[in-house]
């Protein structure tokens, strides 16, 4: 399985797994992905349900690692990354939930990051690999806990401050050892641009940096065992005909990973992506324009993304067609208004708390379904996560609170400079 940069003015030679896990980002800042999509074979598509779940992941991870990893060591990460439930719950009617968020840190990036972080320290060569990521919460939590401890990898995490959650900041900010958090004055986007700005520049040439943002394959990959399982979950009920599922999106890793899942020929019939009132790719399918925006703050911070990193990979799967894209694909937008109302509704009327990344996306399953589909939507956190918005529109519901007294972080204005400075001391 070779991998091929998205941005073909780059002309970059086609490469392995294991290297476009170690570059993360590719020449001009293009995005790797595979060069063909491997197609799964129809007898065992047609046994799905008896496979069992490792065999499964082996199966499909297996066709896109190629030859990087070896069978032994693909089986023991899989292993290690899958050892939480995954569990497809009925909510109402046609309706159901993909809880992703029991992993470590209570979201659904804990996969992306513990598969990560073992394929990295498995292909390293003697140097120490300096894995630097900007997030707006979550991935920045999976981070810290799937690289925490992993032999000759020392992780910087940049965060916007103010506009992650006290419990987000905890497990960013906890941990020490190899896992450093950085609080930036500015935004998400300040903080991947600074990140970018580090992978391109010439004077870090000899440190070995690495991202683990889902720009990573090794990140964004593992993602498509989500949609697998549940698959297989919805066969073992005989519910997979017209199977619809509703992904709370931001940088657009997770649905990427369900999308190339279904051009593997798991036979999912549609996504639908929930988008907060970041909506570049809402507007997009209304209009065939994509225009993306500066990143706006909502409750649903996870998906507080303005210019969606992983677009450009959708817009490669499907040959840059839209109306290609638009027969897999639909979007619907709401504001946290909304996104608050659903949460008071569901825990009301139908006993289940919805964190609001959850909540965006259950609005968008309910706007989209037909009555002949069966949908699921992904719970992509925890609902103890996010403590204000839970606050709001359960008031009655009792929650912990986080004490950030122990935690450690460095605080860091907007500025390349600054940075830079920083990563000179590392190495
Ligand atoms: C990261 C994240 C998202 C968005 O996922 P993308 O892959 O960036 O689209 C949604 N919800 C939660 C809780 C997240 O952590």
């Amino acid at each position: 399985m070779q991998y091929i940069n998205t941005k073909a003015s780059a002309q970059e030679a086609a490469i392995s797994f294991r290297q476009a896990t170690i570059n993360g980002l590719a020449a001009e800042g293009g995005l790797y992905m595979p060069a063909n999509i491997p197609q799964l074979d129809k007898e065992w598509l047609a046994h799905f349900a008896e496979h069992d779940d490792l065999d499964i992941a082996y199966t499909i991870m297996s066709a896109l690692v190629g030859d990087s990893l070896s069978a032994s060591a693909l089986r023991r990460i899989l292993q290690e990354t899958l050892s939480f439930d995954l569990p497809v719950i009925h909510v109402r009617d046609n309706i159901h939930v993909l809880e992703l968020f029991h992993g470590p840190t209570l979201a659904f990036k804990d996969v992306g990051a513990r598969f990560m972080s073992r394929c990295l320290s498995e292909f390293r060569s003697s140097d120490t690999v300096y894995v630097l990521v900007a997030t707006s919460g979550d991935t920045g939590s999976a981070v810290a806990h799937g690289f925490h401890g992993v032999a000759g990898v020392e992780v910087s995490i940049l965060f916007p401050k103010g506009m992650v959650s006290p419990f987000q900041q905890y497990q960013m900010t906890s941990l020490g050892d190899n896992i450093q958090a950085i609080e930036v004055d500015g935004t998400f986007d300040d903080c991947q641009a600074l990140v970018k700005q580090a992978f391109r520049d010439e004077s870090l040439s000899d440190m070995s940096l690495s991202s683990a943002n889902s720009i990573n394959v090794a990140r964004l990959l593992p993602q498509s065992l989500y949609y697998a399982l549940a698959y297989k979950q919805m066969l073992l009920q005989n519910k997979q005909d017209k199977l619809v599922i509703s992904v709370p999106s931001g940088n657009y890793g997770n649905i990427t990973a369900g999308l190339i899942l279904k051009h593997m020929g798991v036979p999912i019939h549609r996504f639908v992506a929930a988008n907060n009132a970041n909506d570049a790719v809402y507007r997009y399918l209304q209009s065939g324009q994509y225009a993306p925006q500066n990143t706006i703050a909502t409750y649903s911070n996870a998906m507080d993304v303005g210019a969606p990193n992983n677009f450009v990979r959708i817009q490669h799967l499907y040959d840059h067609s839209y109306e290609a894209i638009r027969r897999d694909l639909s979007a619907h937008r709401y504001d946290d208004q909304a996104t608050l109302e659903a949460m008071t509704r569901y825990y009301n009327e139908h006993d289940y708390l919805l964190d609001p990344h959850g909540s965006v996306g259950i609005m968008a399953l309910e706007a989209s379904l037909q009555p002949d589909e069966q949908g699921i939507f992904l719970a992509t956190a925890h609902p103890s996560k996010f403590e204000t918005a839970v606050k709001l529109a359960v008031p009655s519901f009792q929650m912990d609170s986080v004490d950030l007294t122990d935690c450690s972080k460095l605080e860091m204005a907007a500025d390349y400079a600054d940075f830079w400075e920083y990563l000179r001391g590392l190495g």
